[in-house]
């Protein structure tokens, strides 16, 4: 064979493993939707369950299923991310309608005994964001949030727009001057003390039951977010709750 022919199979064979590649990619990302809705419908008549239970017993399984369902939502949602190849692809998006779509999964999530409230902020924001990845921000932190209270409580997700002006520092951290979207998700939870605020970005850091928790929630958001060139923050303290804090740049919605 000479080279220029050598080289043409050669490109073959790599458009015919891209296409593979690509095959499986949407094959991961159909099982994921498929999994999204089958993990809906547990937690629902999980959900259900407890609601009519008035039997302790029952009422402890059922909540042990919707503990299961919610590591599985997770999960799903990280084979979301490997099936579209990690590859992030971020286009302009409108927040207010991505968490709205959100928001039912979310109300599944959190603790019974956990009053959810959504407060969008009155105009619309655009943010350039890849959905799947921010859905994997928003998640890990409501979860966070949601386990915090395992005696209730209230858990709030708002939406602003800020102007932050140069010179400007979040939790000890200079922030580039510009037009943000923030997302707050505040809890009033058991907060955390500074020894456990210092660790709590840190890859497998967990104080939770070990096998139960990875210990990656706030060291996966916290990559996502910094790889859009955003930021987020924590504030706790013990007793008193912790609110945690994301800014994405915002952008027109015609960019
Ligand atoms: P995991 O939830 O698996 O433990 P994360 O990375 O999500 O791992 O969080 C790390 C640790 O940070 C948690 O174990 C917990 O101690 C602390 N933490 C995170 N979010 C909150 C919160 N909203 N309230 C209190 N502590 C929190
Ligand atoms: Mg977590």
């Amino acid at each position: 064979m000479r080279a220029a022919e050598r080289r043409l199979s050669e490109l073959d064979a790599e458009a015919a493993e891209g296409r593979r590649m690509e095959a499986v990619g949407r094959l991961a990302a159909d099982v994921a939707h498929d999994l999204r809705n089958v993990l809906t419908a547990l937690l629902g008549f999980s959900t259900l369950i407890l609601e009519k239970a008035s039997d302790a017993g029952t009422r402890a399984n059922a909540q042990e299923i919707v503990r299961a369902s919610e590591r599985a939502a997770v999960l799903s949602a990280r084979l979301l991310s490997i099936g579209r190849g990690e590859v992030v692809k971020p286009h302009v998006l409108d927040l207010h309608v991505f968490l709205s779509d959100l928001e039912p999964l979310l109300r599944k999530l959190v603790r019974e005994d956990v009053v959810f409230v959504v407060q969008l902020a009155k105009d619309p924001i655009f943010i350039a964001a890849d959905e799947t990845q921010l859905e994997q921000v928003i998640l890990n932190l409501v979860l966070n949030a949601s386990e915090a209270m395992s005696k209730g409580g209230v858990l709030a997700l708002s939406t602003a727009t800020r102007t932050v002006s140069a010179g400007k520092r979040f939790s000890g951290v200079l922030v580039v001057a510009g037009e943000y979207a923030e997302i707050t998700i505040t809890d009033t939870g058991v907060g955390m003390d500074t020894a456990t605020l210092a660790r709590a970005f840190e890859p497998f850091f967990t104080t939770k039951a070990a096998q139960e928790q990875s210990g990656l929630g706030l060291s996966t958001a916290y990559g996502i977010v910094k790889n859009s060139r955003g930021y987020l923050w924590l504030d706790s303290a013990p007793g008193r709750g912790t609110t945690a804090t994301v800014h994405l740049v915002c952008k027109q919605a015609n960019a």
